[in-house]
């Protein structure tokens, strides 16, 4: 059995993280999306808010095998604690390149037995990202195309 975790803020999920979640489960069987209770970044929904959001997503979606945890310290501790096998990040062109390497390679450094797995961002998601989303959303745009209507309706109860 492969367990894989899927770390990140998701605030709030979007259509490029569904994306990568089901995209991901093509070779894992389990999967946890690990939210990241990390205090010096200014979130928009708290941490239940973003599990009952992301649970309700993936029931609606009958996606399976999926849970929905957050955790708080070293991302490679989490993966440890939960006998995880790898760890999954989206890429998005080449703005999340430079982060992204940084910190896979400190991971690694941290522990060598845990490997991560990059998916690209698939050609229609490339530009969504969760602050973007929350940019537009406050200035009243429309995000239906970026995020899932459940997200769409916590985002317009946040700025009304
Ligand atoms: P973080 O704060 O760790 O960057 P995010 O919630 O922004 O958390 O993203 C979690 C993961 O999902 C990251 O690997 C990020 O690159 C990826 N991701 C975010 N948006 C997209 C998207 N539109 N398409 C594919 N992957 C994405």
């Amino acid at each position: 059995m492969k367990l894989g975790i899927y770390p990140g803020s998701f605030d709030p999920l979007t259509n490029g993280h569904i994306d990568i979640i089901e995209r991901s489960r093509k070779f894992i069987d389990n999967l946890i999306i690990g939210i990241s209770d990390n205090n010096n970044k200014k979130n928009l929904f708290n941490l239940d808010e973003r599990i009952k959001m992301i649970n309700t997503i993936m029931q609606n979606r009958n996606i399976n095998n999926v849970t929905v945890e957050s955790f708080n310290g070293l991302l490679v501790s989490f993966v440890k604690k939960k006998k995880a096998n790898l760890i999954i990040r989206g890429l998005r062109a080449v703005s999340d390149f430079e982060y992204e390497f940084q910190m896979t390679g400190m991971n690694f450094k941290l522990n060598s037995s845990i490997e991560t797995i990059f998916l690209m961002a698939s050609d229609n998601n490339q530009l969504i990202s969760s602050n973007l989303v929350k940019e537009v959303s406050k200035l009243n745009g429309d995000v239906s195309k970026f995020v899932p209507p459940e997200v769409q309706i916590e985002l317009k109860k946040k700025f009304k």
